[in-house]
């Protein structure tokens, strides 16, 4: 099966096309570069003995895309390409709309245009907000974003619901994603974040590499156990097989599919902090901070629905996720240079 992958060059989608390809399907690549390295290919390549089909260019550039469509037989699409910063999203509210949502909705104008009817979008479990009650299942009440990007998240999940409703024959997944963190067991592909690092797991890998001097915790007067914020990590590879996974129980269905993609479980701050110092071998330095804006307590996804329908479950520990880390970390501490 030929699946376009939008943005696989980066985190999530380059452990996701690896993991396809070993099962047997042919991503075909779009990415812009804007958050990524041709070097991932090479990588790709190295891991699966195979090099997909790469094109370098704008998932809003519609003529780009239909010569794509109008060159292989595609069967579904995986669409990844987005900007992620949060930060960056509440100074630059007008990119990331147009990236995140026009984005989205040239490229669902391409499909049709191609006649091809699945996609799988990678959201996001900030749609839900600041949930009332944990474990967060698909039906919690979604909308109450605090940023543009979580906003531009909230909003590609309601254009794509009103499509739906239009073109029922289509097959529409919402892949609502938890914390991924983790690389490739490798250890020769995973997260390269550019500048400083707003999320804890690159923050941490990069204390223990010796880049940064200390973790800025983000509050400890929290009403969690330990005060710190609490989180439902989910290791990339098993987020990989989740895509795989859907694709082959939902892909073909016709259906507006939603699925929370996490494991179940929620480790606090500290608790990652602890499981990297033994990761690594060596405490990780850290100082209490006061708490970030915008951040919620604690947050964990129910994961009855994805294992009902879809047969998949995380399976990866804390453990591998902070050593599947430090080992990409400490093989490549300047990331892919
Ligand atoms: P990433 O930045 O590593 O990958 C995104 C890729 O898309 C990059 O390679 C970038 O160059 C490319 N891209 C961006 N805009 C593009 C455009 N207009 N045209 C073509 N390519 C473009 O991010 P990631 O962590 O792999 O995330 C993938 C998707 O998952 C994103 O949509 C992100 O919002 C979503 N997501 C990520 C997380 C997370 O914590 N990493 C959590 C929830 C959801
Ligand atoms: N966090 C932290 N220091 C950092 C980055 C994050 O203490 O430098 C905390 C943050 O407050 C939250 C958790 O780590 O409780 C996960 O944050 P991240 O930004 O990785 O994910 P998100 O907040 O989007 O779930």
């Amino acid at each position: 099966m030929k699946v376009l992958v939008t943005g696989g060059m980066g985190y999530i989608g380059s452990h996701t096309c690896v993991q396809m390809i070993k099962a047997n399907m042919e991503p075909i690549i779009i990415d812009n570069l804007c958050n990524s390295k041709l070097m991932v290919l090479d990588r790709i390549e190295a891991l699966t003995g195979v090099r997909p089909t790469f094109y370098q260019g704008d998932v809003r550039d519609e003529a780009f895309l239909d010569k794509v469509f109008s060159e292989h037989d595609i069967q579904a699409v995986i669409h990844f390409a987005g900007l992620k910063a949060v930060g960056e999203s509440v100074s630059k509210p007008l990119e990331y709309y147009d990236n995140n949502v026009n984005g989205s909705l040239v490229l669902v104008r391409a499909m049709r245009k191609a006649g091809v009817k699945s996609i799988v979008f990678s959201s996001s479990a900030t749609v839900y907000g600041d949930p009332e009650v944990v474990p967060i299942t698909e039906s919690s009440p979604v909308g109450a974003t605090t940023n543009p990007y979580g906003r531009s998240k909230y909003m590609v999940e309601e254009c794509f619901s009103d499509f739906y409703k239009a073109q029922p024959d289509w097959s529409i997944t919402l892949l609502r994603y938890f914390n991924p963190v983790g690389a490739h067991p490798s250890g020769t592909m995973g997260e390269d974040p550019q500048g400083i690092p707003n999320n804890l797991m690159p923050f941490i890998a990069q204390v223990a590499v010796g880049r940064r001097e200390k973790l800025s915790v983000f509050g400890d007067d929290y009403s969690t156990p330990d005060g710190t914020g609490v989180r439902d990590y989910i290791h990339v590879m098993d987020l990989a097989d989740g895509h795989i996974a859907a694709l082959n129980a939902v892909g073909q269905k016709e259906g507006l599919h939603i699925y929370n993609l996490g494991t179940g479980n929620g480790s606090s701050v500290l608790e990652m902090v602890e499981a990297f110092g033994e990761a690594c071998g060596k405490p990780v330095s850290y100082e209490i901070c006061p708490r970030r804006p915008g951040d919620i307590a604690e947050c964990w996804a129910s994961t009855a629905k994805a294992e009902k329908d879809l047969g998949w479950k995380a399976t990866r520990t804390i453990a591998e996720m902070t050593a599947d880390t430090w080992n990409w970390q400490s093989k490549n501490p300047e990331g892919y240079k």
